[in-house]
């Protein structure tokens, strides 16, 4: 299975991206998770993204695409993915195709998860995130058992630099701008699957697993 998550920030994407990734045996690959690992390590590609993600706009396509195809390539994707975050923009999906067509291979499903900005706007304020696993919370709507922390690691949880309200809206904004035009692109490739994202974790779950075998027929 090599499927995409679309959808504006807050959608659910990492959410889903988790428990579909551990059902299905197969690795989540979330630029943005690859990217904030970076920042806090210090890294070089740290370096040249921090300014970007601070502001709420996109990594330069350069720098994305080659973070992309390296981890691609790596042995744990040979069988699939599920990428979370990227593509982005037109441009990195045309990148995606050349990436997958060097490894002789193609996507299998793109699956949009759909949700008005009002929601993610409480969705993103509430989010707090485990710097151990990745995990993420919602201090309302998917809260961790002990306030602050997270189940798997016990890790005290952080709020993102960029879920605040005036970055959130520039992301959003970007979100308009940049990515949904991926919409269209997968739909005229035949891959595009759509769903509400909206009602409990667990029933956006359920809506996602029957959308993909739906699309790839299984
Ligand atoms: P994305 O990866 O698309 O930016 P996340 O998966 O990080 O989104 O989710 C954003 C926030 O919304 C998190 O705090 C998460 O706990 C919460 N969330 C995810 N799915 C739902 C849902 N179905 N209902 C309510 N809140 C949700
Ligand atoms: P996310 O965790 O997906 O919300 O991404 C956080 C931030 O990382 C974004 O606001 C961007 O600055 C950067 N980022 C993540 N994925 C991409 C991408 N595919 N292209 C460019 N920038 C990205």
């Amino acid at each position: 299975m090599r499927a995409v998550l679309v959808g504006p920030p807050g959608a659910g994407k990492g959410t889903q991206a988790q428990i579909l990734a551990s059902e299905l045996s197969i690795p989540k690959v979330s630029t943005g998770d690859i990217f904030r690992a970076n920042v806090s390590g210090g890294t070089e590609l740290g370096k040249k993204a921090k300014e970007y993600m601070d502001r709420g706009d996109l990594v330069p396509d350069e720098v994305t695409n080659a973070m992309v195809k390296d981890r691609l390539a790596q042995d744990d994707a040979a069988t699939g993915f599920l990428l979370d975050g990227f593509p982005r923009n037109v441009p990195q999906a045309e990148t995606l195709k050349g990436i997958l067509a060097d490894l002789d291979t193609t996507l299998d499903v793109v699956l949009e998860l759909r949700v008005d900005e009002e929601e993610v706007v409480k969705r993103l304020s509430g989010r707090r995130s485990c710097p151990e696993c990745g995990r993420v919370y919602h201090v309302e709507y998917d809260a961790p058992k002990v306030a602050g922390t997270c189940d798997n690691e016990g890790a005290e949880l952080y709020q993102r630099e960029d879920d605040r309200e005036e970055t959130i809206r520039h992301r959003l904004e970007v979100y308009r701008e940049q990515t949904a035009p991926l919409v269209q692109f997968y739909e005229a490739e035949g891959l595009l699957a759509t769903i509400a994202a909206t009602g409990s974790v667990e029933e956006v779950t359920a809506r996602a697993k029957a959308a993909i075998a739906e699309k790839v027929g299984s």
